[in-house]
């Protein structure tokens, strides 16, 4: 033997295996390569699911998974389910109260144990070294690196706090893989030949999301996702429950609403209700029984799958209708679609197949265990890059659209929604006002017109000499890597000075106070009340919309016709009177109405301002 062969690299990264986790909002897994097959763990107990449920005792170990669940039911304020929730939440969705305490005081999301105080990514990394500890039981090595899975929609920031979480758990996070995309490797999808679009419909515990993938020899995209972070399973468990409740009440004649019940009897009850709804799943009917369930009494329901179904159809609409929106987003008809992949433990109810089928209008793929795909994808991803596994390039897209605010608060796009990333963009901007020696450039997230409506991701005052309205000029450069982490540069073109806003890349800082403060605002609204948000948002809109409207009409106001300017007065007069009506929905509904028909005017009014700036400049 020659010297040097047969020597194994030692060096950690060809040595131990990256590891591929779903962490989920209800169930999370992990699995690892093993002999170049893509595996889910189990644990000694030959359990693959990992209940996302984080139990925090008094005194001793924290408790994850199973044990956890089992302590719910005795300790309900000391036991954290769906802290995903916490993290990610769709913008412009309603927030979610949970059993535990949650404190959105003092400069960051907390949830509230006794004594102690925890922040969303605290929790998310006691789950993720619990998968840890499982992989490295089930392997025999110690692990070190993981790809972690995220709903298509999350945010930068909420990217970054799933990578803050992975590090506090002792993982260097390699990737951040799209749950959908990830689902589609599981499938197999990357090996068909040729350019496919393919439709991925998650329906889990407690959320919903459709997406719409490009393949093209391999290469993915996420054309266009939609979906509800409030549609699942836990949905369909409270149906099963509440029936089972008025049947037992009803036929024991006792008049008590569930709710002032003792949490233990809550929880048996949902217990069975989730059980029952398993068994509906493969039988027509199923048995339901509670000896001395309440007050000596005994619980005796057969639930037929028949009346489930029907209960179903108000949820499953909901479904079809994000459905149809992610195909219109993807410019898709369901004849375009070369396969429909089922994703998450509530698509094995018949009745959710049967949606499926009738909105692709084609048979779902069905060949692989919908609760395990997200997690077999992390391991493909994973296996890919540690140089186990097949190659090929993963492709994502932003998820929201970003840019930065301009003149008037309006959002200024840079990178769209579902741009292919990693992706670059740039544009250059101008002084508004004469004099101004420096200018704010503030990033965005979001879909909004007003800059304000839409998520400050940061901001950079960019200095220069003090410049006459349009001479100024400051370049400002996104980019985003293969993780979706953004960097925004700022460029003061006469002195090509270059400043770098801090969104810190993978490396995040946990105790950082933009990313604590990004999830704060994504779930700020947590605890207020639904109507009062909307109104007041809406409030706060049309507070901007009349003014702007009412100098644009002082300054424009003879350049337009009759028709529009009777739209516009129209228009005004509905949303003041919405705002005295005090209803969030009809002054939401009359702000947008004033938008469409000052459509015209605000464009007359840039028209205005770039001639007058030629004009300036002698060129007209
Ligand atoms: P998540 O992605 O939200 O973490 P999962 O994909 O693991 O969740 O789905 C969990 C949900 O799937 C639960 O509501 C569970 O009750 C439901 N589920 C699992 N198996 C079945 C089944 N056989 N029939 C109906 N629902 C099921
Ligand atoms: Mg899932």
């Amino acid at each position: 033997m020659r010297e040097g062969q047969g020597i194994m690299d030692t060096d950690v990264s060809t040595s131990s295996p990256i590891i591929g986790i779903d962490l989920g909002t209800t169930n999370s897994l992990v699995g690892a390569v093993v002999s170049g097959f893509p595996l889910v763990l189990a644990d000694s107990a030959g359990e693959q699911n990992t209940p996302s449920v984080v139990y925090f005792p008094e005194d001793g170990e924290v408790v994850v998974g199973s044990a956890a669940e089992r302590m719910k039911v005795l300790h309900p304020t000391r036991t954290v389910h769906s802290v995903k929730r916490l993290i990610g939440q769709r913008p412009g969705e309603p927030g979610w109260q949970p059993d535990y305490q949650v404190d959105s005081s003092g400069g960051g999301l907390v949830v509230r144990i006794a004594e102690r105080m925890l922040t969303p990514v605290e929790i998310s990394a006691e789950i993720l070294s619990a998968l840890k500890r499982k992989a490295e039981e089930s392997l025999e090595v110690s692990v070190s690196r993981a790809v972690i899975t995220v709903p298509a929609y999350f945010n930068d920031a909420q990217r970054k706090a799933t990578i803050a979480a992975g590090e506090m758990a002792g993982l260097t996070v390699e990737r951040i893989v799209s749950e959908p995309t990830a689902a589609a490797l599981a499938y197999g999808m990357d090996r068909r030949e040729g350019r496919q679009k393919i439709a991925v419909f998650d329906l889990g515990g407690g959320t919903f999301d459709v997406s719409i993938l490009e393949m093209n020899d391999g290469v993915f995209q996420v054309l266009a996702t939609a979906g509800d972070t409030r549609l699942g399973g836990d949905d369909f468990d409270r149906l099963l429950v509440d029936k089972l409740w008025s049947e037992f009440s009803r036929v024991n004649e006792i008049s008590i609403p569930l709710a002032d019940t003792e949490v233990t009897v809550r929880a048996q009850l949902l217990d069975a209700a989730k059980s029952a709804k398993h068994r509906l799943s493969i039988d027509d009917t199923a048995e339901v029984e509670l000896p001395f369930f309440f007050d000596g009494k005994h619980l005796e329901v057969t639930l037929a799958r028949q009346q489930f179904e029907d209960g179903l159809k108000g949820f499953l609409d909901r479904c079809a209708g994000h459905c149809r929106q992610a195909m219109m987003d993807a410019d898709v008809e369901p004849a375009d679609l070369s396969a429909a992949l089922l994703v998450g433990g509530s698509t094995r109810i018949p009745v959710v197949r049967r949606l499926v089928r009738e909105v692709f209008e084609q048979e779902p793929d069905t060949s692989q265990n919908p609760d395990q795909v997200v997690a077999k994808g992390a391991v493909v991803q994973a296996g890919i890059l540690e140089g186990s596994l097949r190659n090929l390039v993963l492709v994502d897209v932003t998820p929201r659209s970003l840019g930065i605010e301009t003149f008037g608060g309006l959002m200024n796009v840079i990178l769209p929604r579902n741009s292919t990333i990693p992706a670059k963009a740039g544009e250059v901007f101008t002084n508004a006002v004469d004099g101004q020696s420096a200018m704010r450039v503030r990033i965005l997230q979001g879909e909004r017109e007003m800059a304000k409506d839409n998520w400050e991701l940061g901001r950079v005052d960019v200095p220069f000499a003090a410049a006459s309205r349009g001479q100024a000029r400051v370049g400002v450069q996104f980019s985003i890597d293969a993780n979706g982490v953004l960097e925004v540069l700022a460029r003061n073109i006469q002195t090509n000075q270059d400043t770098v806003l801090q969104i810190e890349n993978s490396a995040v800082d946990v105790a950082d106070e933009r990313v604590e403060k990004m999830i704060e605002e994504s779930v700020d609204h947590a605890f207020e009340d639904m109507a009062g948000r909307v109104f007041t948002e809406a409030k706060l809109k049309s507070d901007e919309l009349l003014p702007a409207v009412d100098a644009a009409l002082t300054a424009l106001g003879d350049e337009i016709d009759v028709e529009m300017r009777g739209r516009i007065d129209a228009a005004v007069v509905n949303v003041r009177s919405a705002l005295e009506s005090q209803d969030g929905a009809r002054l939401k509904a009359a702000n947008r109405e004033l938008d469409e028909a000052t459509e015209e005017l605000a464009s007359l009014l840039v028209e205005r301002a770039m001639l007058e700036s030629m004009e300036r400049k002698g060129l007209i």
